[in-house]
């Protein structure tokens, strides 16, 4: 089977994949030092404070925001190594070959824009009969 990539190109998904990376890790070190100071001043808060709550909100986003960076780093992690294989650029589910342009803005993509979506919407929670 042909690869769909040449090498050019996986060379340029790479070092977007790398940028990507170092990018995320920085903002990831920034939450987590954030995080912990967050924590901090929320003790300090609840001493005496009533409005837990809302600092309870405040963190619930904070640590939604970091988990979904993690998320992120991990399948840059993934298609950094997926990269050299000739699956990479192919679509899990279909198998049909991930559009170049898609790959240049996320080069992290699993599936095709069309299997992409309706794994979204069985995320979402629309019913199985409707797929
Ligand atoms: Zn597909």
């Amino acid at each position: 089977m042909n690869a769909p990539l040449d090498t050019t190109q996986r060379d340029a998904l790479r070092s977007e994949l790398l940028k990507r990376r170092e990018a995320l890790l920085g903002t990831l070190a920034l939450h987590q030092d954030g995080a912990s100071r967050v924590q901090h001043a929320r003790d300090l808060l609840l001493q005496d404070g009533d409005d837990g709550p809302q600092r309870d909100a405040d963190r619930e986003v904070d640590l939604a925001f970091t988990d979904h960076e993690r998320h992120e780093l991990a399948e840059i992690g993934a298609a950094l190594k997926r990269l050299d294989d000739d699956d990479y650029g192919m679509c899990a589910d279909c198998g049909s070959e991930i559009p170049l342009a898609r790959l240049k803005v996320q080069p992290q993509a699993l599936r095709c824009v069309a299997c992409e979506s309706s794994q979204e919407s069985r995320r979402g929670g629309v019913p199985h009969a409707l797929m």
